[in-house]
């Protein structure tokens, strides 16, 4: 039996006790670039600033015309990107009862597109919008016109709308990450995919699962701290994810 076989069988042997957990690397077979690295989004500049720092909350108070400028292009551009087989084949376990849910720290909204029952966005998600002056909150369809022409969205009280994106300087959604560390508490395997695990407190979660007593498994193409501890490991995940749908018949 190959590995990804074996990978098979420690889902079915879990018996829906599974939770992913996923970073930038399942969004790029997509065409969504990463956003940390040598040549993630976060090193480009823009007019003057590097792009991490229009994720800084400080800076989008003071003008939040910077970030819509920019986002145009990449956050109000995500609709044109489809789910790959790793979304695919995640969305197909959890339907399946043999995932309980998928962590991400993706923004991008692809396993929720690609139809995964239960999704905890640690990072948050443009999904929502909220006004800074009264809190309203607007879904993203009704913005995304305006934040896709580069334009800042405001509430009907004047106030400027901002994603419910967790921005530097901000605290990770409560309520989302309590339910994302009890599923991963719980958990008898933890599938590690597309993240090196450096970000925290989100690369934190993986761990909670194996000290509690997960098996891990990590794909993901370049060292994780989690490496050393997982009884599987691949480095390619369009590769282990067609096979994986191919052996539990389901579709990508
Ligand atoms: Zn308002």
């Amino acid at each position: 039996m190959n590995a990804v076989g074996e990978l098979a069988d420690l889902i079915r042997e879990a018996a829906g006790n599974t939770v992913a957990f996923t970073g930038a690397g399942v969004s790029v077979p997509s065409g969504i670039r990463g956003f940390r690295g040598r040549n993630g989004v976060f090193a480009d500049t823009f007019r003057g600033y590097r792009v991490e720092e229009l994720f800084g909350i400080d800076l989008f108070d003071s003008d939040p015309s910077l970030f819509y400028a920019w986002a145009k292009d990449f956050v109000y551009a995500v609709d044109a990107y489809r789910p790959n087989a790793v979304h695919n084949v995640l969305a197909g376990l959890g339907l399946r009862g043999l995932l309980n849910a998928v962590v991400t720290q993706n923004i991008d909204r692809l396993h929720t597109v690609a139809g995964s029952p239960t999704v905890y966005e640690i990072h948050g998600s443009p999904e929502w919008h909220r006004c800074r002056r009264c809190g309203r909150a607007y879904a993203y369809a009704e913005v995304r016109p305006t934040a896709h022409a580069g334009k800042v969205p405001h509430c009907a009280c004047g106030g400027v709308l901002k994603p419910d994106i967790v921005f530097y300087g901000e605290a990770l959604p409560e309520r989302v990450l309590q339910d994302a560390l009890k599923a991963c508490m719980m958990a008898d395997l933890c599938l590690v995919l597309g993240s090196s695990l450096t970000v925290y407190p989100a690369a934190s979660l993986p761990e909670e699962a194996y000290r509690c007593g997960a098996r891990i498994v990590v794909v993901n193409d370049t060292p994780t701290p989690l490496d050393r501890r997982a009884l599987l490991h691949f480095s390619d995940l369009t590769d282990t994810f067609v096979t994986l749908g191919e052996l539990l018949d389901i579709p990508r």
